[in-house]
């Protein structure tokens, strides 16, 4: 496997970082800690730039090659934040936090993107510059759109950027990825049905406002039947259903619903929408009953260009001849598209291996992937900024 020999020599090193970011997890913007461990490793590096506070509490930093005659600069993005679970592991170097957890790998991302950069710092054999991007909050606080939005892009004049999340169920050793659509979009939605409270004796003089909400859980079932092309893939869930009534002889006045949308094309992202409004205001009338829909708009769809995924792709290739490049998409969300809308780029699953799926108690992040991680990073940029 042609992992490059100094990054075999620096994987139980970059190991011990994952562990140590692992014991020590920090949730959505409050990485504070994370980010400070993540510049000092950067300054023992010698990197170019540093600069802290992008995002909130992200870090960028550069690298620049031998020589820059290409001008071209590729960002390569990783997430630093941790979810709000209790671990169950039983690893000797589980979370020393009650309550929170790496269980999405995030440390395992950071660590592999700090062993390119320390390859990268050392070798620096490209002609061109490397940015570095360590966000905060991408576990539903859109760090990376907070990021883009300071201007991430435009003041480091990135061209193109790429980013990886490990894949539990994925061979350690391989890699996937498609061109197109790779990640789902994932918006939320709250529905306040009103109807007219009463004696659960006299519907008649009510308006059964359980009745008509439960209509409109129904009717929602139409959106992705009746109204999504069939070739296409659309998300309609209700996960909460609450009504006013605490007692089995009252009818409720009120139901509150909350649910999400998760779509994999904008077109469908827009008519859903548009369908759980009509389909919640217009049952609700039906039943005499009122609907309020608030809608909020969550991440977009991660979408790979076509030609950075062929690079991704070529990269992947020299660390293993073991890359899916068809891989089906899945409809969880990733918020690296909101740096996808910006600029041409990819992102690609490395394998993690037989371990419960991430957001799990028992997720594990597999160390013998950090070398696979960091060869598809280098390779990257070695092979679209070739040394001259
Ligand atoms: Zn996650
Ligand atoms: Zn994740």
């Amino acid at each position: 496997m042609p992992i490059k020999n100094r990054l075999a020599e620096t994987h139980d090193e970059i190991t011990g970082w994952r562990r140590h970011l692992h014991e020590n997890p920090e949730l959505m913007f409050d990485v504070h800690e994370t980010a400070a461990f993540v510049v000092d490793r950067l300054k023992e590096f010698g990197v170019d730039g540093i600069t802290t506070g992008i995002g909130k509490t992200g870090v960028v930093a550069t690298i620049k090659g031998k020589t820059n005659t290409s001008g071209r600069v590729i960002g390569l993005r990783a997430d630093m934040d941790a979810l709000p679970i209790v671990e169950a592991t039983g690893l000797d170097y589980a979370s020393k936090v009650a309550g929170k957890m790496h269980a999405c790998g995030h440390d395992g991302h950071t660590s592999i993107l700090l062993g390119a950069a320390q390859y990268l710092a050392e070798t620096r054999n490209f002609d061109g510059t490397v940015v570095l991007i360590f966000q905060p909050a991408e576990e539903g606080g859109g760090g990376g759109r907070e990021m883009c939005k300071d201007g991430l892009m435009d003041r480091w004049n990135i061209q193109e950027v790429y980013g990886l999340h490990n894949m539990p169920g994925l061979p350690v050793g391989e890699f996937a990825i498609r061109p197109g659509p790779l990640l789902a979009s994932a918006d939320e939605f709250e529905i306040v049905v009103t109807g007219k409270g009463g004696h659960a004796a006299a519907p008649h003089e009510a308006i059964d406002t359980t009745l008509a909400a439960a209509q409109i859980v129904v009717s929602m079932q139409s959106i992705v039947a009746r109204n999504v092309n069939p070739v296409k893939r659309v998300v309609v869930t209700i996960a909460t259903f609450e009504t006013d009534s605490n007692a089995s002889n009252v009818i409720a006045h009120t139901v509150r619903m909350t649910g999400t949308v998760r779509t994999l094309d904008p077109d469908e992202r827009a008519m859903a929408e548009d369908r759980v409004r009509r389909v919640a205001l217009n049952t609700a009338e039906a039943f005499g009953a009122t609907a309020e829909v608030h809608w909020e708009e969550g991440y977009p769809v991660t979408v790979n260009s076509e030609q950075e995924t062929e690079y991704a792709i070529q990269a992947a290739r020299r660390v293993t001849d073991k890359v899916d490049t068809e891989t089906d998409p899945i409809m969880p969300a990733e918020d690296f598209s909101f740096m996808l809308e910006e600029r041409p780029g990819a992102y690609i699953f490395l394998g993690n291996g037989d371990t419960a799926m991430c957001h799990h108690p028992a997720y594990q992040f597999d160390d013998d992937a950090i070398p696979m991680g960091c060869s598809w990073f280098v390779e990257l940029v070695e092979a679209r900024m070739p040394a001259s």
